[in-house]
């Protein structure tokens, strides 16, 4: 993503201090302050070395994952999730697609404690799910976490429209609605069809890549003539709401009578049974100004509220004194990760390929980036024959001894 954000003249947006906590429901487990050492110290007080083993466990995976940048670099790629996680972190990395995140970390010293207040927040906050999300994905998330998050100027959605001007891709909008398989010289062709409000329609290709997940509540297309069948895949979506209120937060809900003196802009909360949101966070603009100021407490903001069921009028007057909107999107988001076990293939037909399968291993921007580029190198390799690219062993070795 940041190559992208290079490559097409962006900036990173700028970043708006702001302090987190997480809420129990009753009262704050762990607050943010100003204070670097203040914050450590509060750490070690309530949880020892959990949080340093913490860091230490993140770090040692995104450093293996990042080998993915030198092998692709290479132009080397693998034909399934399990043989490029096997490649980055060995028989480990894919065993931890299978275990959950609580039991890795109980297993390197941090303790339960730790995991109900501080993991259990961040994985509510960001795939709306418990400490029982996959390894992995926990990793990833927890990564993400710890502050070097970026978004870009603007809006993070300038990435996608100014890649698809620049591959000067002729881009049809219509919803595809089905691929049929064909074949023309012994080789596979596959038509594609789709409807837009102009009407049907339908073109050949070599080759596809079908990149949004094949489950009938996110695609709802078909496929024809494949033998064997390609059907769904197995699992399910998690339900996930965002509601933007324009409002007045009621501090005294979380203990602070007086709006003046609230001082967190983003709260993050416990698995606690009938604590109806996950997170919410004072937002700011996409185009954040050197002028720019986040609101004081006491004044209307901006707030997001994630939550897995949409907000009822006594919760939303819970969270706010009172609004003047509310914004809300419902969507099928994350995979719900306890709903399937095996990681979905990346190649579904000989020049068929499918890249959102890469969410049941960790869902964020950076993790679909690198799998495209799996896939682009993946169908190159294979339509050129280059087979000693794909799917090889050592590679840490090669890429060293490689010029
Ligand atoms: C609420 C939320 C917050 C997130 N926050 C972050 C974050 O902060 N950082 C981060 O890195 N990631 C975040 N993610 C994850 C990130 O959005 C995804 O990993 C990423 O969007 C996946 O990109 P994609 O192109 O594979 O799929 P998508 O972005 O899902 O794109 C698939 C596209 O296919 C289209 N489509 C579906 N069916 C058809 C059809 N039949 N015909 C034509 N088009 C079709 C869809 O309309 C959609 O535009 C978040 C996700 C959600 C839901």
């Amino acid at each position: 993503m940041q190559d992208f954000v290079k490559i097409l003249g962006l900036k990173h947006r700028r970043e708006v201090a702001g302090k987190s906590a997480i809420f129990s429901g009753e009262h704050f487990v762990l607050e943010e302050t100003d204070w670097y050492l203040l914050n450590l110290f509060r750490l070690w007080w309530h949880y020892g070395i959990s949080f340093l083993r913490l860091q230490m466990w993140v770090e040692e995976v995104m450093e293996k994952f990042m080998r993915i940048y030198k092998y692709q670099a290479h132009g080397y790629a693998f034909s399934s999730l399990e043989e490029l996680l096997r490649s980055l972190g060995g028989e480990a990395f894919v065993n931890m697609t299978q275990r959950s995140v609580a039991e890795s970390l109980l297993e390197v010293g941090v303790t339960q404690r730790f995991v109900d207040d501080v993991i259990a927040a961040v994985l509510r906050s960001s795939y709306g799910q418990s400490v029982l999300v996959p390894a992995f994905a926990g990793a990833m998330s927890l990564a993400g976490a710890q502050g070097s998050t970026w978004a870009v100027e603007g809006g993070n959605k300038l990435v996608c429209s100014g890649l698809l001007k620049l591959t000067k891709a002729n881009v049809i909008s219509a919803r595809v609605t089905g691929i049929s398989l064909h074949s023309s010289e012994g080789r596979a062709l596959y038509q594609v069809h789709y409807e837009s409000p102009e009407g049907q329609g339908s073109a050949f290709y070599d080759l596809v890549v079908v990149t949004t997940p094949l489950h009938p509540s996110r695609s709802n297309f078909t496929f024809e003539n494949f033998d064997p069948p390609i059907a769904d895949l197995p699992g399910a979506f998690q339900p996930s709401v965002t509601s933007v209120v324009h409002g007045y937060l009621n501090s005294s809900y979380f203990g602070f009578p007086d709006p003046k003196l609230f001082p967190f802009t983003s709260i993050l909360t416990t698995d606690t049974p009938d604590l109806f949101f996950h997170a919410m966070d004072n937002v700011c603009p996409v185009n954040v100004s050197a002028a720019f100021r986040r609101k004081q407490p006491q004044e209307a903001a901006v707030w997001r509220v994630l939550s897995q069921q949409p907000l009822d009028k006594p919760q939303l007057k819970t969270l706010f004194r009172s609004y003047y909107s509310v914004q809300v999107t419902e969507w099928p988001t994350y995979p719900r990760y306890d709903s399937a076990k095996a990681l979905p293939p990346i190649v579904l037909h000989e020049n068929l390929f499918y890249l959102s399968g890469v969410e049941w291993v960790a869902s964020s921007m950076e993790m679909v980036a690198v799998a495209a580029k799996n896939v682009a190198l993946l169908a190159y390799n294979r339509w050129h024959q280059e087979l000693e690219k794909i799917d090889q062993k050592d590679l840490m070795h090669k890429v060293k001894t490689e010029l």
